[in-house]
């Protein structure tokens, strides 16, 4: 039987209805997004995030500025952003110009104002399972598995990848839902005996259908988080063919690509929400 597609178009026009009713009731929410440079790619990108904050009513500001930017200069831009009380999450679009730390400008963001969930202060917090802002990505699988229902507990879930953005956040989030968590990367040997023994896989990878149908368990639940660009479009890191064998697979586009941005903008209101608790319960802040 063919697997129950989890459909992330579907689920992220959900999160983004929930998101604007949030904003109404909190009156103003606002984000900067920065951009440095034109690289296509991520004029892309910053635009399809402002087009989504503002369709759920934040107060949207796009910041561009000349690839040649010195460090100094986009650091004291994020300082000021910082300083603004009407910007509640500010977004730095990775890559960086090679004469900007990309480090460096990552922890110059207010981890309160974090909402990529990148600062080292936000990425601790996770690690410790204390409340933080976490990347949309892995954000939005834990969205997915819930909605749909699937069981967590005692589940044995592998994640292939161990990016920074991807991987370890997903599998810090699916251990502190009580999973029996496997990371997999590119010298893991033997991937396939991974593989095939989890009840949750995410792959999130960036190899063009590295896992094979053969590599799925039957019954399980694939998230494939693969986005890889080729000239007959866009797929994922997992063979389409596992549809056969899974219960429950997000497809390549329209899975976890449109949570993330949702979850963005759901991270958005938490910071929102979490900065005017903090300011009523200390107003020197
Ligand atoms: P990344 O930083 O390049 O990390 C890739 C990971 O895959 C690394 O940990 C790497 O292992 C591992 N890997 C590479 N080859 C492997 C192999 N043959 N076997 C097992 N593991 C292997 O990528 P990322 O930023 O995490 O992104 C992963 C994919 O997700 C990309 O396609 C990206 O475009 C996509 N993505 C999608 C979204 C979305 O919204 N849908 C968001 C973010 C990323 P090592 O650590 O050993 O090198």
């Amino acid at each position: 039987m063919a697997a129950q597609i989890i459909d992330g178009k579907a689920l992220a026009a959900k999160v983004r209805d929930e998101v604007a009713v949030d904003v109404a009731e909190l009156g103003h929410v606002g984000l900067t997004t920065v951009l440095v440079g034109d690289d296509p790619a991520s004029d892309v990108y910053i635009r399809g995030k402002q087009k989504a904050a503002q369709s759920v009513g934040i107060d949207a500001r796009d910041v561009r500025l000349p690839a040649d930017t010195p460090e100094d200069e986009l650091l004291a831009l994020l300082a000021d952003l910082n300083a603004d009380d009407s910007v509640d999450g500010i977004l730095v679009q990775l890559p960086l110009p090679s004469q900007i730390d990309e480090p460096k400008a990552i922890e110059a963001v207010d981890p309160a104002k974090d909402v990529d969930g990148f600062h080292p202060i936000n990425a601790g917090r996770l690690y410790l399972g204390r409340p933080g802002l976490v990347p949309g990505t892995p954000l939005g699988v834990m969205r997915m598995l819930e909605e749909y229902g699937i069981e967590i507990e005692g589940a044995r879930a592998v994640v292939v990848g161990r990016s920074s953005i991807v991987g370890k956040p997903m599998a810090h989030l699916l251990l502190q839902a009580n999973a029996t968590v496997t990371v997999c990367h590119s010298r893991t040997q033997d991937l396939e005996r991974h593989t095939l023994d989890a009840d949750i896989l995410v792959a999130a990878i960036g190899r063009l259908h590295l896992i094979g149908a053969d590599m799925v368990k039957a019954g399980a639940t694939v998230i494939d988080v693969g986005m890889n660009r080729t000239d007959e479009g866009l797929f994922g890191d997992v063979d389409p063919g596992a549809m056969d064998r899974a219960a429950y697979m997000t497809p390549v586009p329209g899975g976890v690509g449109p949570m993330t941005i949702a979850m963005v903008l759901r991270n958005t209101v938490t910071a929102a929400r979490a900065r005017r608790a903090r300011i009523v319960a200390n107003p020197a802040n």
